[in-house]
C-alpha cells in the first residue's frame, strides 16, 4: 500500500495531511525516514512510524457525531489550551475531526480514523452537502436569494450554487443555508456579500446526516446506514 493511504487508513491524518507529514521528514519506514511520495508499504511487515510514534493498522473504522458547541476549536490540539472538539469524546480510537467548524459556529461535527472518508467528505469534487442555520441580521431579498442560486463571489472567485430558504423572520431573519464546498468562512462571507452579516450560525446536516436532537457537548457513533449513505 502507498504510504500516504497507509498512514490515512491508520488515522495518523487525512490522505493530503499525510502527505504532507511524508514531505516534512516526519514519517519513518524501518527506522529510515521516507520522503518518496509513492513508496510501497508492506502492511504487517514494515514498521511506520510518524513523529517517532509506531502507526499501526486499525482494524475497526470509527465514525462519531458531536454538536460542538461555540468557543471550542475543530483540531486535535491547541497551543493557546482552549478546549478542541476532542475533549467532548471519549473513544480508545484516535479520531480526529473532519473538516472543520470555527471557533465561533456550533454543531454538527464528524470526527473519524478513516483517511478515505474524510477525504470523500471534504473534497469539493464530491459535493458533500452541508447545511446551516443562519441567524442574520434584517431580512434577504428575492435578489440575495438568486445570488445563492448563481454563486457568490468571495475571495477573487465564485463559490458554486447554494440554496438560501427563509425559515423565520422579523428584524433578524432565521435563514437555512446548503453548500456544497468548505472554503474558509464561506457562511459568513457569503452573508456578508449580501448585506446580511450572521449573528449565529450551526451546522445542522452533511449530506443525510442530521444533527436532530443530539444536545450542545453530546457525541455519539454514526449508524452504519449513516456512514455508509455518506461514502
Ligand atoms: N461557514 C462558515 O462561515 N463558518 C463555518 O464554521 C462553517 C461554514
Amino acid at each position: 500500500m502507498r504510504l500516504q493511504k497507509y498512514l490515512a487508513h491508520c488515522g495518523v491524518a487525512s490522505r493530503r495531511k499525510s502527505e504532507k507529514l511524508i514531505e516534512e521528514g516526519l514519517v519513518t519506514v524501518n527506522g529510515k525516514v521516507i520522503k518518496e511520495m509513492g513508496y510501497i508499504v508492506t502492511v504487517g511487515v514494515d514498521q511506520v512510524a510518524c513523529n517517532g510514534e509506531a502507526v499501526t493498522l486499525e482494524e475497526q473504522s470509527i465514525y462519531i457525531m458531536l454538536n460542538k458547541p461555540e468557543g471550542v476549536i475543530t483540531s486535535s490540539d491547541d497551543q493557546f489550551n482552549r478546549k478542541t472538539v476532542l475533549d467532548f469524546v471519549s473513544t480508545d480510537y484516535r479520531v480526529y475531526p473532519v473538516g472543520r467548524l470555527d471557533y465561533d459556529t456550533s454543531g454538527l461535527i464528524l470526527l473519524t480514523n478513516d483517511g478515505e472518508f474524510a477525504n470523500l467528505m471534504t473534497h469539493p469534487k464530491y459535493k458533500v452537502s452541508k447545511t446551516y442555520h443562519a441567524l442574520v441580521k434584517g431580512v434577504p431579498k428575492e435578489e440575495g436569494i438568486k445570488a445563492f442560486e448563481k454563486g457568490i463571489l468571495i475571495d477573487g472567485s465564485y463559490t458554486q450554487p447554494a440554496s438560501l430558504k427563509i425559515l423565520n423572520c422579523n428584524d433578524n431573519s432565521l435563514l437555512e443555508i446548503t453548500i456544497t464546498e468548505g472554503r474558509n468562512r464561506q457562511v459568513r462571507k457569503m452573508c456578508d456579500a449580501i448585506s446580511h452579516p450572521i449573528v449565529k450560525l450551526k451546522r445542522v446536516a452533511i449530506g443525510n446526516i442530521v444533527l436532530g436532537t443530539l444536545q450542545e457537548g453530546d457525541w455519539r457513533y454514526l449508524k452504519e446506514e449513516e456512514s455508509e449513505a455518506l461514502k
